[in-house]
């Protein structure tokens, strides 16, 4: 028999898992072709041909020892490599003893949740929100705590952070650019959010961790980067993978980056190391570490997902949908047309259209498109979009 709390959460599951086997079913009966499925975050694009060539020579190759257990934390040369080049990209000086390879963000946010809480630790998380936190804070016995952003453009608000912190506060995540708005949270921003902390920080005599959950960081549409943590704050972990920016989900491949300047930072890194063992994962796979090492200069499909982003705004925006123009990663986060997400989303199913209710990102009233599709499926669902405003707007 399951345990009461897996039942439970099996009963609450995601709203983005419901719709995409609602897209199942209607898969079944229309044919792919004619559902235009939003849903998920899976990346359409094939990874670079760098990629493939890497995993040809890796696996051609003579290289002894490839396929043995290694150094939990993972291969140093792999690391000595992603810490090389994070200096170079942030200006901030790392090195190998700072990174721990993982299996994709979602392993490094686990990893570090595991190494930070206490039973009924408070963890900080900004709505709306990538639904899983919630779960990974409660996998290591603490408390997700939510604060809502801005509701005009989504961007963190400090007061609403500080006024949330209390003495069990061990950490706020941050997700920029964001799941599910698109939106880059800017500097000004962060850096409020960081004064903020640093005065709680002195009021409770505590330490609050900063955990940037980075999937979406080379996927940005403005000219300039998203704004670098480990430069805003002292105590903070970057986490990044290669599920995006290389279309890589299925590989499990990340790293998580612990800020040099953080208090007892070697300490905390050999803890992050024994939790990267001991919750199981031993280890990242070993072939793809060796396979992103060569490919750390590659950048993201960016321009394929700006033409699909562009092409989809002036669309929705057309048809009368209120939405922030997002300035990366590959969502929008529209008002749905009527106040019940839920029921919205179930009035797209009708037209073959699967959105996912903005209720599972802890923002009702809104709904998310993944355009991480085809532009041909983007394309074709216009109509789809056009016959449900009309049925909507009468
Ligand atoms: N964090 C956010 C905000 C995500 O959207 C995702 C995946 O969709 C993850 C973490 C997990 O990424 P990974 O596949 O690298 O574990």
């Amino acid at each position: 028999m399951l345990s009461k709390k897996i039942a439970e959460n099996l009963n609450r599951s995601s709203w983005i898992r419901a719709m995409f086997e609602e897209g199942e079913k209607l898969r079944g009966i229309h044919g792919a072709d004619k559902v235009f499925d939003f849903t998920l975050g899976n990346p359409d694009t094939e990874p670079p041909d760098s990629i493939r060539e890497a995993y040809k020579k890796m696996i051609n190759g003579t290289n002894p020892g490839i396929h043995r257990y290694m150094n939990n934390a993972g291969f140093v040369d792999v690391r000595e490599a992603v810490a090389s080049q994070l200096s170079k990209e942030f200006g901030v000086a790392l090195a190998a003893g700072h990174i721990v390879m993982t299996c994709g963000a979602a392993g490094g946010l686990n990893v570090v949740l595991k190494a930070i809480l206490d039973p009924g630790d408070e963890v900080i998380i900004l709505a709306p929100y990538f639904v899983e936190y919630m779960f990974y804070i409660d996998n290591h016995g603490g408390k997700p705590v939510v604060v809502n952003t801005s509701a005009e453009d989504f961007q963190p608000d400090a007061n609403e952070i500080a006024a949330a912190v209390t003495a069990k506060t061990k950490a706020v995540i941050i997700n920029s650019p964001n799941n599910p708005t698109g939106v880059v949270y800017s500097k000004q921003a962060l850096q409020s959010m960081a004064a903020a902390l640093a005065e709680k920080e002195k009021e409770f005599n505590s330490t609050i961790y900063v955990i940037s959950d980075e999937p979406y960081n080379k996927i940005f549409y403005e000219d300039t980067p998203p704004p670098q943590i480990l430069d805003i704050f002292k105590n903070s972990f970057m986490i990044t993978s290669f599920s995006k920016s290389l279309s890589l989900p299925g590989e499990r491949i990340g790293y998580i980056a612990a800020n040099p300047s953080m208090d007892s930072c070697k300490e905390i890194v050999d803890g992050l190391v024994f939790c990267n063992r001991t919750l199981g994962f031993v280890n990242a796979p070993a072939l793809v570490q060796k396979v992103i090492a060569g490919s750390l200069d590659e950048g993201a499909a960016v321009e394929q997902y700006k033409e699909k982003r562009d092409i989809l705004y002036d669309h929705l925006v057309k048809l009368g949908f209120s939405c922030i123009k997002p300035e990366g990663a590959f969502y929008f986060f529209p008002q749905a047309l009527i106040p019940d997400d839920v029921e919205f989303a179930r009035a797209a199913l009708k037209y073959n259209l699967l959105l996912v209710p903005g209720k599972g990102f802890g923002w009702p009233g809104c709904f998310r498109i993944s355009y991480c599709v085809s532009m041909k499926t983007i394309k074709d669902s216009f109509p789809a979009f056009e016959a449900l405003v009309s049925e909507i707007r009468g």
